[in-house]
């Protein structure tokens, strides 16, 4: 690992202002010579991968802020302050009856010492797996903007099916972003220039011509909480999640759904889907064909068919398009079947 600077500010505007010393006009946050650090299980990781190369690392761990660590439940939203962990989400009782998605999106992520030192802001930022952009020598126009893709013509069984582009087509592997993106939630962020929400449909970006841009984020701006909206769909929602095993494992395929029913027919669906694309995503196909329709097999299979309509397979990872059609049907008909 290379050698670093450590500073553990009190404040966020005393860790933005850090952040914005050292920040640099157009250099995303993953390539700026300070970032942020929370649970540190991403980005340590990759700082001993050679991966991340940060000059200064900017412990958020001591912020005063009481907020950050609080799971707010109002009448009609949850509010997680960014440093609450993973673990203690998933575990609260009130987010498991409210809106199980959320809580399932959690708990079957990483392992129990992960969920206990990952925050949900770190969650959502994580970065891929893809094994040729953890490995330097390859060459990889995430890591190595113009180097090339390694992955294109090499084994790209993890790899995504929907959402790439001619110069990535890395998989975003976080499941909570799926629940996330499925609910319409917002994420707050605070610079020194003042805070501003961003709908959390927009805080990734598609891989396109600059995959090393991940997000919306500027490199000084820090995540403060992440709003999710509660609506008539929120208690019948589930997260379904396959993998090669069945604990610690990233997903291969998910499905983030919930429902609004009105007797057998469908008022609203919200459905996200993970381990298949380059970033968290919402299948507005799929939630377009189920509107106003009775939620039968044949209605969900049509509404998987939406779904993938547009996938692009590669040569090891096209078992991910019907393995990913099998994962919304059945999310969708347990998600239906749900005592609420
Ligand atoms: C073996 C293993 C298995 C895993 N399996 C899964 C899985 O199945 N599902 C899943 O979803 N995840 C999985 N993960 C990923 C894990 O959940 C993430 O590493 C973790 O959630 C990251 O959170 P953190 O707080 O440790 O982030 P950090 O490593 O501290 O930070 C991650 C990134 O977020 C930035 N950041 C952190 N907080 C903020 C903030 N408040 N504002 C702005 N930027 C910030 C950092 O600068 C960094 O770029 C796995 C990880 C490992 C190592
Ligand atoms: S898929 Fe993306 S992350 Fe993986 S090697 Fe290609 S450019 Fe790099």
């Amino acid at each position: 690992m290379r050698p670093f600077v450590y500073e553990r500010p009190a404040s966020v505007s005393a860790a933005a202002a850090i952040a914005s010393r050292f920040a640099a006009e157009g250099v995303p946050p993953t390539e700026a010579a300070a970032q942020f650090i929370a649970g540190g299980t991403n980005l340590a990781d990759y700082m001993k991968l050679g991966v991340a190369r940060p000059e200064r690392l900017v412990d958020l761990n001591g912020l005063g802020d009481r907020a950050l660590r609080q799971i707010e439940v109002g009448d009609d939203s949850i509010r997680f302050g960014a440093l609450v962990r993973m673990g203690e989400a998933a575990d609260t009782g009130e987010i498991k009856r409210l809106c199980p998605m959320l809580a399932e999106s959690l708990k079957f992520a990483a392992s129990g010492q992960i969920r206990n030192m990952a925050s949900l802001a770190g969650n959502v930022l994580q970065r891929t797996r893809c094994e040729y952009f953890r490995e330097t020598s390859w060459p990889c126009n995430k890591r190595e903007p113009g180097s090339g893709c390694a992955a294109m013509e090499g084994f790209n069984r993890q790899h995504a099916v929907l959402g790439t582009s001619n110069a990535c087509i890395a998989t975003y592997h976080g499941d909570f972003a799926q629940a996330l993106i499925a609910l319409g939630a917002t994420v707050e962020v605070e610079a020194r220039r003042g805070m501003r929400k961003i709908a959390f449909s927009r805080l990734h970006r598609l891989p396109g011509d600059t995959p090393n841009v991940e997000t919306e984020l500027a490199s000084d701006e820090v995540i403060t909480a992440i709003e999710v909206p509660l609506g008539a769909w929120s208690r019948r929602s589930r997260y379904l999640k396959i993998r090669d095993r069945e604990s610690y494992a990233f997903a291969l395929a998910s499905a983030a759904v919930a429902l609004d029913m009105d007797g057998d027919t469908v008022s609203q669906a919200r459905i996200a889907l993970g381990g298949v694309a380059t970033v968290p995503w919402r299948a507005k196909a799929a939630e377009e064909a189920l509107s106003g329709k009775a939620l039968d097999d044949e209605a969900a299979e049509a509404a998987a068919e939406a779904a993938f309509a547009e996938a692009k397979p590669r040569e090891h990872n096209a078992f991910k398009v019907p393995l990913g059609k099998r994962t919304l049907v059945r999310a969708l008909l347990e998600t239906r079947d749900m005592k609420v």
